[in-house]
């Protein structure tokens, strides 16, 4: 599975609590980032992750890319929603994409732990499905 982490600044500290957290589950895939979060993601865990462009320099959008070619399984974007963000429309743009591709998308920690609880039940089976599926098809 492919799992792309994005923290906005004032939710870093909560995204580098979580991929402590579950460290254990999150290492068993292969994990994205825009540029901050995932440097944050890697000096507190060690954890491999591909990094992205800063959000606001068209992280988000990357991310979106790879969502719009089926490309991402699950996403963790822990938003702040209580500063403007100077890249709001990108933000949406993913929000909206994630919707699009039906892609499971949390936006805060309680989602996001949910999530991680699920991931390890192996619940997100079907999206391997689907890309054995598409295989098949192309
Ligand atoms: P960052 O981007 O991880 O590079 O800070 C996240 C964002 O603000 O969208």
């Amino acid at each position: 599975m492919k799992i792309a982490l994005i923290a906005h600044d004032k939710k870093k500290p909560e995204m580098v609590q979580f991929a402590s957290a579950y460290q254990s589950v999150l290492a068993k895939h292969a994990l994205y980032a825009t540029g901050t979060t995932g440097l944050k993601v890697m000096e507190a865990t060690g954890m491999k992750v591909h990094r992205f462009q800063s959000g606001p320099l068209g992280g988000d959008q990357q991310i979106g890319a790879m969502i719009a070619s089926n490309e991402m399984d699950l996403v963790v974007f822990l938003r702040d929603p209580l500063t403007a963000q100077p890249h709001e429309p990108d933000v949406n743009a993913l929000l909206r994409l994630s919707d699009v591709y039906r892609i499971p998308l949390a936006t805060n920690l309680a989602s996001a732990e949910i999530m991680m609880h699920a991931l390890k039940r192996g619940e997100f089976h079907w999206r391997e499905l689907m890309h054995a599926k598409q295989a098949k098809q192309q």
